[in-house]
């Protein structure tokens, strides 16, 4: 009889771990408790499908439970856990699951700001597939005409897309003066340029603070700035990583709220692992432990282990936070630190930000802005932030390498990169950038 591997949570860290975990050592009886109705889907592309440009929401779902089980993988379905002692887990239901070996995949919870009205019906946050199912039944039953967006951050902008593409108006309510903070002002403020050019309503510097019945619309938001209607509210300010159940009975948990790992994705606690936005990752520029809750994260860290649960050990070596989202027609990506993460983290930064074309000039202008960050002492590169139509997100992954491997301005400013006229000119932006960086230090 093989060991019991107990995974909790079916969503990308899950799933992954379970199945490497099985691929590596068959003898494993491994079962995965969910809680909802669907596993192994992806989050990622369900503002596509709430604006129907993915029409079926099984394209979500990567394996279903009859494919894991035709791999020997059990998985359980409205499968809560509520507890765990003793080497068994206890699921809402008063069912008792034994395990040898526990993997902690819960992810994350939405952050839902305590305001009157937060519960009224057409009131959502949007985490996961059934989230998502939620919100677009919930659009055609009601006719929805407008959307009010509580947050600016790459998920809220997302949707503004989404809906923009399912005929659906969209008002944006943001705390701060620029959609995703992450970018540097300038950069963002294309983005708000290019959502204005679409038609969505941006409020900047408004806090919402009450949701009651609308008169021209379902719902109406009151916030410091006025009030908005529309026929769905969408609750989109951030997540948090869901290290509750941990935390309840005693796993250390980091200074981010996350559960602390180690780069074998080792739990304090003697055979649990923890894999995906519910844990910390190192983060190899700061050069300390972070929680950025991104799937591809979550799939990596499940696959690794998986690796060392099934006798293949393998070290997750960490991030360099890497992140990138479409707008329109624009390609916004980040990696690395910002200034104020770089200062947190002892560094003493300089930056600059060039504007540029992601082609040669010969065929024509594409424009794209690039903003670099990097250690005025060793002049190494702290981080990168990019905005465009186009070329965006191979730059910014070209950089992303360049922090993992740790290297300096002067370096970067003489990269072999790939250059053929329609992709960019000789000098790459990033050569401009980097040498013009240099000249500042
Ligand atoms: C709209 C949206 C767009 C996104 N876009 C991107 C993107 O473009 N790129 C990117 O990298 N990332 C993106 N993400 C983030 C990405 O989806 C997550 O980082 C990823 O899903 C994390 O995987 P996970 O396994 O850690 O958590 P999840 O995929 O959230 O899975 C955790 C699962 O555990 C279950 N669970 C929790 N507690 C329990 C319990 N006690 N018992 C049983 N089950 C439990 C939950 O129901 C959930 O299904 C996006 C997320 C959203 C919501």
């Amino acid at each position: 009889m093989g060991k019991n591997l107990v995974i909790i949570g079916g969503g990308a860290g899950g799933a992954s771990t379970a199945a490497e975990a099985k691929r590596d050592d068959p003898s494993l009886n491994v079962i995965i408790l969910q809680m909802g109705k669907f596993v192994s889907y992806a989050s990622c592309p369900t503002p596509y499908y709430i604006g129907d440009l993915i029409k079926d929401e099984n394209k979500l779902i990567a394996r279903t439970p009859a494919k894991f089980n035709e791999d020997g993988i059990g998985v359980q379905l409205n499968a809560e856990v509520i507890n765990i002692k003793e080497n068994i887990v206890e699921i809402k239901d008063r069912r008792q699951v034994p395990y040898d070996i526990l993997v902690m995949a819960t992810g994350t919870s939405a952050i839902v700001p305590n305001m009157p009205g937060i519960d009224l019906p057409g009131v959502f946050s949007l985490r996961n597939l059934e989230d998502a199912i939620h919100i677009k039944t919930w659009l055609r039953e009601k006719n929805a005409k407008r959307v009010i967006i509580i947050g600016g951050g790459f998920i809220g902008l997302e949707m503004s897309e989404a809906l923009h593409a399912a005929g659906i108006k969209t008002t944006i309510i943001h705390k701060d003066a620029m959609p995703a903070n992450r970018w540097d002002a300038a950069l963002s403020s294309i983005m708000l340029e290019e959502l204005q050019t679409h038609g969505v309503e941006f409020v900047a510097n408004a806090t919402a603070q009450a949701i009651e019945k609308g008169t021209t619309a379902l719902l109406r938001v009151t916030t410091d700035k006025g009030a908005w209607d529309g026929d769905l509210v969408l609750l989109a300010i951030g997540v948090r990583p869901d290290a509750q159940l941990a935390k309840s009975i005693g796993f250390n948990i980091g200074k981010t709220g996350a559960i602390a790992v180690n780069f074998a994705q080792q739990t304090s606690m003697e055979n649990v692992y923890a894999v995906g936005d519910c844990c910390e990752s190192w983060h190899r520029v700061s050069r300390r432990w972070a929680n950025i809750q991104l799937g591809d994260i979550a799939n990596k860290q499940g696959r690794v282990a998986g690796r060392n649960i099934g006798g293949r050990p393998l070290t997750f070596d960490g991030i360099v936070g890497a992140q990138s989202f479409r707008l329109f027609n624009l390609e916004c990506a980040a990696t690395g630190l910002s200034e104020n993460e770089a200062l947190a983290a002892g560094y003493a930064p300089v930056s600059n930000i060039t504007w540029g074309s992601a082609m040669a000039p010969a065929p024509g202008m594409r424009k794209i802005g690039l903003k670099l960050i990097a250690d005025k002492s060793s002049g190494k590169l702290l981080g990168a932030q990019a905005v465009g139509v186009a070329g965006v997100v191979g730059r910014i992954n070209a950089l992303s390498v360049a922090l993992w491997a740790g290297l300096n301005i002067d370096e970067i400013g003489y990269l072999d990169l790939a250059y053929a006229p329609p992709f960019s000119a000789a000098w790459d932006i990033i050569h401009n950038s980097a040498q013009a960086l240099r000249r500042m230090i």
